[in-house]
This record gives structure tokens, sequence and C-alpha cells, in this order.
């Protein structure tokens, strides 16, 4: 006889996980994942359906770029699929070192680090750098990234409301005779809103309060400052900022994330930043790439590339502007439409999509509650007759829903 009442009564321990998912489909906030059919382009097709695609970071087109493709086919026919090891063991090929140096030179930094993606160069980086007895003086809108870092490294963490340098004097001077390190960290543009830092004010009070100044420029490298050298640059605060981070991940249109900085400080992450000593660095098609995205910035064609992001981008707010949509913050290339309701953020996306444009809606734990919104991020390779379509069709459907 089997016991069938003790089968039946086995408890499966993940069961609160399925409660939890249920409760989120039911609420209308547990979108599926849209997969991609082919290549990453300003217009292609995402779950069978053809739309003009302003979901992806990929500022300057250059995923599907032919020099960056040839230049991976390149190194995988010479050196194979796979890096074999922790750069610290035997992963540091010359591929790497040689794209170090290219990112330090274009940067106009003494030395660069490259992580295996942006989230593990910040994770790291201000893990490695801070230590408990210190302090962590954060704007409240900046990366996950830099948030999950600055847990690790158990330092005090103050947050300063967002772009505000008044609150962040505020929080240095209540801790003025603090015994610890100091640093001031902020994105360069913030990932959601498309906003810049105050830049130039926060290194004043790096400088007045003998602080370090650590800048994520994730969305500003490729973008922002002369040929897409970010936001130092494009503020000149060269020298002013001792720990910038960059992503490979999105203009630059591979994988991958940096730490530029004294050469001291790129030798002693060798020595402590735990992604870099503990995972295995990058495979040599996504180093080769990397290279021939940066030779590609430092030509005409790059720069060309920069300047048509930005004409797209004008072009593009211009006319959802005459739509009636409004967008105070974004200074660049990241749009948000912004709803509230997570619930009717996502229905305006998922109608969208069926329109014919793919840009996601962005609710909580990206954004805070009830701050839900679309984000539409325009490229240096969208026609004009895309971006008038996606305007045409974005207030078609926002009308209904009373967005606009
Ligand atoms: C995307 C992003 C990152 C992470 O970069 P990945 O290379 O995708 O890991 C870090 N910081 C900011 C501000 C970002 O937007």
């Amino acid at each position: 006889m089997s016991d069938v009442g003790a089968q039946t009564t086995k408890q499966n321990p993940l069961q609160y996980i399925t409660e939890q998912l249920k409760e989120l489909r039911e609420g209308g906030v547990a979108p599926k994942l849209r997969v991609l059919e082919g290549e990453q382009k300003p217009v292609c097709i995402f779950d069978g359906r053809e739309v003009i695609n302003l979901a992806s970071n990929n500022y300057l087109g250059l995923t599907t770029h032919k020099a960056l493709r040839k230049a991976a086919l390149d190194a995988v026919k010479r050196y194979g699929a796979g890096a074999g090891a922790v750069r610290t063991i035997a992963g540091t090929m010359k591929l790497h070192v040689e794209l170090e140096e290219q990112i330090a030179a274009f940067k106009n930094v003494e030395a660069c680090v490259v992580f295996q993606s942006g989230f593990t160069a910040n994770a790291g980086t201000v893990s490695a750098v801070l230590g408990k007895e210190d302090l962590i003086v954060s704007d409240e809108l900046n990366h996950a990234s830099i948030i999950d870092g600055a847990r690790l490294s158990r330092a005090t963490i103050k947050v300063f409301k967002h772009k505000d340098v008044k609150d962040c004097e505020r929080i240095l001077q209540e801790n003025a005779s603090f015994p610890g390190k100091k640093l001031i960290i902020t994105d360069g543009v913030f990932s959601m809103d498309g906003d810049i830092a105050p830049l130039p004010e926060l290194c004043d009070l790096a400088e007045k309060y003998n602080c370090i100044m650590m800048v994520d420029d994730a969305h500003a490298s490729g973008v922002l400052g002369r040929g897409g050298r970010g936001t130092i640059d494009h503020f000149a605060c060269h020298g002013r900022v001792h720990i910038q981070v960059g992503t490979l991940s999105k203009a630059i249109g591979a994988m991958g994330g940096y730490v530029c900085g004294s050469r001291d400080l790129i030798d002693f992450l060798y020595l402590r930043a735990r992604p870099f000593l503990f995972s295995t660095s990058h495979p040599p098609a996504t180093a080769a790439a990397c290279q021939a995205a940066f030779a590609l910035l430092n030509s005409p064609e790059g720069e060309k590339l920069v300047k048509k992001l930005w004409a797209n981008t004008k072009f593009f707010k211009r006319e959802l502007k005459k739509r009636g949509f409004q967008f105070k913050v974004s200074e660049t290339p990241i749009i948000p439409i912004h709803v509230g309701d997570a619930a009717k953020a996502f229905e305006f996306s998922k109608k969208l999509f069926e329109a014919g444009v793919f840009a996601p809606a962005v609710g909580y734990p990206t954004v805070a509650e009830g701050r839900a919104r679309l984000r539409a991020i325009v490229s240096a390779t969208h026609k004009r007759d895309q971006l008038l379509k996606a305007a045409d069709l974005l207030a078609e459907v926002a009308k209904p829903l009373g967005i606009i």
C-alpha cells in the first residue's frame, strides 16, 4: 500500500514564489520577455512582429556594424571562442590590454581596466575602494549596480535628492567630522529620465569636502561630449573625477564595462575588485569588437554617428511635442513618457507594440512606485520616416488612454 496521503501533502518550499508571481501577473505588472528574431536594428522583428525599435541602448547602431562584426570574426579565427581563465590567472590576453590602453587614451586618463559588464564594474569598484568605516554620498536615482556596490562595501550610505547639490552639501556638512573616507557618486546621464548630473557643482563639493568623486557614464559614453567622450568631457571636468565608469554594452555595441582613473587606482583594482579576480574575462570576439568600436569613435565616421544621434533626438522630441507629449527633464536620447500607474504603463506599451512600435514600460523596482513610464530611446540609425511614423503611432495609442 502506498502512502498517498503523505504524497499529496508534500510541500513545495518554493510555493511562495508561485503565489507572488500569480499576484504580479494578475496586477498586470509581469510583462513577458520580448524575443528578438534577427538583428538589433531600428526596425526589427520581436515576437514575430515587425516593429519600429525604440527599446535598445544601441545608440550608434554599432551592434550590427560591419567593422565590429569583422573584428569579432577575425578574433574568433585567430584566438578561438573563449579566454579560458580569469584575468589574474591566465585570462589576460593581448586583446584585453590593447583595449584598455585604447579606452584610457579615448577618455584622456592614465589607465583603464575592463570588467565583464558595467554592472560588475560599478559593484566591484565601489566595494573594493571603500570599506565599512567609510561614507558614500549617492544620488537617489543612481543605477542599481552602484547601490549594490555600496551595500557590498558595508560603508555608511547617505542618499541625496536627485541632482540636488544643496542636499548633497547638507549631508557633507552634517558628516564633516566623519573619520573615514568619503565618496560622492552619481550617474552621468540618468537611465530612466535621460537627464544629466550637475557634475561641475558636485566636483566643487568633492574638492571642498575632500571626497573621492566617481561618475557612472554608462548612458553618456558614445553619446555626450566630443565624439562621445562622456559627461566629464561634456562639462570639461577633466582631472576632477577620480573614478569614471563606462559600459561597452550600450553605445559601444558589444558587452562589458570599464573603470578609468589613475594608474594606481587601476593596479589596485587588479588586486581587489572581486569580479575581476573571480570571473572569467571576455572572449576574444568581444574584446576585438570593442576595439573596433573605439577605433570607429575616433574616426570621422564615428563623429558623424554621434552628430546624427543628436539630430535624430532633436527631431523626434520636436515631433513628439507637436503631438502633445511633454518631457521636461530629458536632455539626451532617452525619452521618458510618464504614465504613473504601472499597469497602465504596461498596457500603453502593449497596445503600442500591437500598433507597430516597441518602447518598453518601466515600473517598480526599476523606478519608484507610482512613477511608471514608457521609455523611448532614439538611435543614430533611425530614419526620419521611421521616427515620424513612431511619433504618429505613439500619439494614436496614448490619446484614448488619456496620456496626452
Ligand atoms: C546599463 C547601466 C549599467 C550596466 O551596464 P551593463 O554593461 O549593461 O552591465 C550601469 N550603470 C548605468 C547607469 C546603466 O544604465
